[in-house]
C-alpha cells in the first residue's frame, strides 16, 4: 500500500485516505464504485488512487466494459 504524507499538487499534509462511494464519469453516463478507497486533499481536492483502486474503478467503469465488448468482435471474425 502506497503511503501518500503530502499532496503532490499543494505540498499539503492533510491529504488523507478515505472510503467512500466514488461516482465516476464516461462519455456522460455515470457510474457508481462502492467503497472506494483513495486519498484527498482537503486543500486543493486533489485525489490519489493506488493500483488497486486504480482497478477497482476499472472493474466498474463502461469504458473498460466497452473496451471487452470491442475486442470480442473482431475475435468472433476470425473463429
Ligand atoms: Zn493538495
Amino acid at each position: 500500500m502506497i503511503q501518500i504524507t503530502s499532496c503532490p499538487s499543494c505540498g499539503s499534509d492533510r491529504i488523507k485516505r478515505v472510503q467512500q462511494d466514488w461516482i465516476g464519469n464516461f462519455q456522460g453516463q455515470s457510474y457508481t464504485v462502492p467503497s472506494l478507497e483513495f486519498c484527498e486533499c482537503p486543500n486543493c481536492g486533489e485525489r490519489i488512487y493506488d493500483r488497486k483502486a486504480m482497478r477497482k474503478i476499472e472493474a466498474h467503469s463502461p469504458a473498460f466494459a466497452r473496451r471487452d465488448a470491442e475486442t470480442k468482435v473482431p475475435l468472433m471474425a476470425y473463429a
